[in-house]
């Protein structure tokens, strides 16, 4: 893991190279793309979805499944706009804008360094800047027939809000005791001022919530706990340490119920970015929601007899940021013994999109191979491949992050073994017909 202080040298693929295979291979790409697309709103495509929901099941096993002490919730979008005003949301979650006078084009005001050159003026190069105003993200839309301001409704900011509003109901429902959490995978919306860096900074994007209700005087034990737990997770899924650091917020960040926070930052090409926040939200978000829906949202105490309100620690990463991280640290262009060069994601097996590649040497023993395909199918994701030659098959996999691609050859017919081949290494083995699911589901387990 890098300090914070430190630069980096780990080697980074180009964002104009990323965004390209991506859109290649159907990764991701521009949402509504035949009419031009729209600023801040991607798809994901056949091999994107799965890259997705793989981190998005690797996170809910870990921190939801495997756990007796977390409860995970699906909650809708839209919530009580009562909701939005308890978290400070409706008068706070604001932007500072500027606009420019000259070639109109809006910006952060805190982000001007990133702004460039002005387009648009004769003379100069800077921009007309408008003075400062603050630009609310909420995206909001109406609800029924009616018109009038009553049916404003908006579209979550972020998807922690329903889980602190459903905190009594999923206590009593699961019978958990303080300490204990609420987890959610779900779409979040906010109207940035300036989408930018591909998916980084997006309108529509999806978070991974936690929010982990313990006693005030236990927070700091937590927020240790969780940190640790994220980090060893980011680990896991073969995130390279040189690429990871954590940066702690300064006091003036911190909005005022905020304790303490850190981010988790990924070297991205375009710089060190934050992947996830981890904060310690004191009480403040059960005591809002106390406040403004009249609803006692304090516990007892059974040991003590002492009534309480939770304090909470927050892990909130971007599902999306992630899957722009885990892209960009698995690409290498790597330069081969005999010269040449071949793309290859090395992505940790268990978020890659495909698991294994079928490939027959020739279209005549496409059968058998067929049937292989069709056995290790009912277990993972498996592509099958008859055109072309089979070193350009291996390479279409290699660039995709199939860690590993079966060939049924001639010799198969006869000796009922296949030519397994390792994405990261190359290197090829023979294995039994009978032995070949085994064989795969412990290298995939082991993490190739
Ligand atoms: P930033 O400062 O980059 O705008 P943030 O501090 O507002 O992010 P949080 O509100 O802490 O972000 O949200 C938690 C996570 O949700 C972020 O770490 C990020 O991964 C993700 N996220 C937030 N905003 C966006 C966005 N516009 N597009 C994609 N992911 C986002």
């Amino acid at each position: 893991m890098s300090s914070e202080a430190e630069t980096n040298s780990a080697p980074t693929v180009s964002m104009e190279e990323l965004v390209s295979l991506c859109a290649r291979r159907g990764f991701i790409f521009q949402s509504s793309e035949i009419y031009g697309g729209i600023n801040g709103f991607w798809d994901y495509g056949p091999l994107g979805v799965e890259l997705k929901n793989n981190l998005k099941d690797f996170w809910w096993q870990r921190t939801v499944r495997e756990r007796d002490d977390v409860e995970g919730i699906d909650s809708a979008i839209i919530a009580h706009p009562r909701t939005w005003e308890a978290s400070g949301h409706v008068e706070h979650f604001a932007d500072p804008l500027v606009d420019c006078r000259a070639c109109k084009k809006r910006f952060r005001a805190d982000q001007l360094d990133e702004a460039g050159p002005c387009p648009a003026r004769k003379g100069s190069s800077e921009h007309d800047f408008t003075e400062t105003r603050s630009f609310n993200l909420m995206l909001r839309t109406r609800i029924g027939a009616s018109e009038d301001a009553a049916s404003t409704a908006y579209l979550r900011a972020e998807t922690c809000g329903s889980i602190f509003t459903d905190f009594k109901r999923v206590r009593d429902a699961s019978r958990q005791k303080i300490p204990f959490g609420i987890a959610q995978i779900g779409k979040a919306f906010r109207n940035e001022i300036n989408p930018r860096n591909f998916t980084f900074r997006s309108r529509e994007f999806e978070q991974a919530e936690l929010e982990f209700f313990c006693h005030s005087d236990e927070t700091e034990k937590w927020f240790e706990y969780w940190l640790e737990r994220r980090l060893r997770f980011y680990r896991e899924i073969g995130f390279d340490e040189r690429r990871l650091r954590v940066r702690s917020h300064s006091a003036d960040e911190l909005p005022h119920y905020c304790k303490r926070a850190v981010d988790v930052e990924f070297l991205f090409p375009f710089g060190w970015k934050e992947i996830e926040g981890i904060h310690d939200r004191g009480t403040y978000d059960l005591t809002q929601h106390s406040e403004f829906s009249g609803k006692d949202l304090s516990v007892m105490d059974e040991a003590t007899k002492e009534r309480f309100v939770p304090a909470v620690v927050e892990t909130s990463v971007g599902m999306d940021r992630t899957v722009l991280a885990l892209l960009a640290n698995a690409h290498e262009e790597e330069t081969l013994e005999d010269g040449e060069t071949r793309t290859v994601l090395h992505l940790h097996p268990a978020v890659a999109p495909i698991k294994v590649a079928v490939l027959p040497l020739s279209k005549k023993i496409r059968e058998p191979a067929r049937k292989i395909a069709a056995e290790l199918r009912r277990r993972w994701n498996v592509f099958y491949d008859e055109s072309g030659n089979i070193g350009r098959r291996y390479r279409r996999q290699d660039e995709i992050g199939t860690p590993f691609c079966v060939t049924y050859d001639f010799d198969s017919e006869t000796d009922d073994q296949v030519t397994v081949r390792e994405r990261d290494t190359m290197e090829q083995e023979r294995i039994a017909l009978a032995g070949l699911e085994v064989h795969i589901r412990g290298r995939l387990e082991a993490g190739i």
